[in-house]
């Protein structure tokens, strides 16, 4: 997958998971990191999702779908949203039951 197919993940996830509610200006591409994936958010309010380069399609796809969480997050004023609070978990979930993650558990 390129950083064509990764933003194109983004932007179906976004359809079927998130109520097409997550901004479409966050940057979205692979990066040599060391962990799965990273979610920064600077200070003029742009965004950039990282995922780590070379993972299997599926490792690429949660790890994805984890960083939407945090742009959910930060969309909604978590309190929690750089960290993994009980808002993070319960969107987690909530993707899980929606079957957000059927295709690859
Ligand atoms: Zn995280």
């Amino acid at each position: 997958m390129k950083n064509k197919g990764l933003r194109r993940r983004y932007d179906v996830f976004n359809w079927n998971w998130f109520d097409w509610a997550l901004p479409d200006g966050v940057e979205v591409r692979f990066a040599k990191l060391k962990t799965a994936g990273l979610w920064t958010l600077y200070e003029d309010g742009s965004q950039l999702i990282e995922v780590q380069e070379g993972m299997p399609e599926f490792a690429t796809c949660i790890t994805l779908m984890h960083e939407m969480i945090h742009v959910k997050g930060n969309l909604r004023g978590w309190e929690d949203h750089t960290k993994h609070g009980p808002r993070f978990l319960k969107e987690r979930k909530r993707l899980l039951h929606a079957g957000a993650f059927d295709d690859w558990i």
